[in-house]
């Protein structure tokens, strides 16, 4: 039986220890400031936001919810990312994705001050994370490394697979654990022979976005798991054939009318993992807590 890898316990753990750097800097002249840009009204990022907004302000950090219309220009919203840069009172501008199609995202992370870049995402602090130099990395592998130092799991010499190859997750994870010393494999949808390539991990990483896509053949016994995936199932017969047909999850998928599952099969990785991040519970948590560390750390280098 898997050991799981709690990540409401260690996201508890981080906000508590920067709840007295918070105050030291409240106590300075001004707390840390977060902006976070929401175009449009799309129900999930919205979510998002809002726990986001919560979890400052549990943390006194100052927060502004900024939300133009899903009709803004790019010349629009490079204008607003203008403005908060020139502000001193906001050490982190987040702007939350996706963005509407006529707005080109690349041009508005490019116009972040990489200075309040808290996502990490700014291709100046991509290079200080690829120069294994100081910076904001990006919060969800930052979370996961966290994640893994506070639970003593050993990296150096660790053979390292990491599922998914976008800018935000599989990248920097595979940086990470390879500053780390691991050695890392990344796959995605083009690799050939994926099972086999998961199945050599002793770490497993999957950040994919396809429901309990890796299966039991794809889980080394003994391996740390790593679910990213956050996937919301609908289809009463996928969940029954995620959840083994148990009654107590069918029961709330009833309930919900929905299955919040990873990437990887959770009952699977429960028989075969030595640990893993269960979802939800895992990693999302985590995500967040580096979010908050990103804007404090941001706040003390521009207080300095
Ligand atoms: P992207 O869609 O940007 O990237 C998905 C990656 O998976 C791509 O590299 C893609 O390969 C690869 N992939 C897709 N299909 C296959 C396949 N059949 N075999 C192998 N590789 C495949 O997703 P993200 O990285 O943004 O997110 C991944 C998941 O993590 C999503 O479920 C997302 O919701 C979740 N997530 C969770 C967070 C959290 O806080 N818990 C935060 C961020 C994301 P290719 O490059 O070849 O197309």
């Amino acid at each position: 039986m898997a050991t799981l890898l709690d990540g409401r316990k260690v996201n508890a753990e981080i906000i508590a220890e920067l709840k007295p750097r918070v105050a030291a800097l409240a106590a300075q002249g001004r707390p840390p400031g977060l902006a976070v840009v929401l175009v449009g009204n799309d129900p999930g990022s919205e979510i998002y936001v809002r726990n986001k907004v919560k979890t400052c302000e549990s943390l006194g950090i100052f927060s502004e919810k900024i939300t133009p219309p899903d009709t803004i220009t790019t010349a629009g919203l490079l204008e607003l990312i203008g403005c908060l840069n020139q502000r001193p009172e906001i050490d982190g501008i987040l702007v939350q994705m996706p963005l509407p199609a006529q707005v080109d995202s690349r041009r508005i992370l490019l116009a972040i001050d990489p200075a309040k870049d808290v996502d990490g995402f700014h291709p100046y602090n991509t290079g200080l994370l690829v120069a294994n130099a100081p910076g904001p990395r990006p919060c969800t592998p930052a979370g996961i490394m966290e994640l893994l130092r506070r639970y003593e799991i050993p990296i150096a010499g660790q053979r390292a697979v990491v599922v998914g190859r976008s800018d935000i997750v599989g990248k920097p994870m595979a940086l990470m654990l390879l500053h780390q010393h691991a050695t890392v494999t990344v796959c995605h949808s083009k690799t050939r022979n994926l099972v086999d390539e998961c199945r050599r991990a002793d770490i497993l990483v999957g950040a994919i976005g396809r429901a309990a896509f890796l299966g039991e053949d794809a889980i080394r016994e003994g391996a740390v798991v790593i679910d990213v995936g956050m996937n919301r199932v609908t289809a009463r017969a996928e969940a029954a054939r995620i959840l083994r047909d148990d009654p107590a999850g069918l029961a709330n998928f009833d309930k919900k009318g929905h299955l919040l599952t990873g990437d990887i099969d959770p009952v699977a990785a429960g028989r075969k993992a030595s640990f893993y991040t269960p979802v939800p519970g895992g990693v999302g948590p985590l995500t967040i807590a580096m979010l908050m560390v990103n804007t404090v750390a941001s706040a003390e280098q521009r207080a300095a």
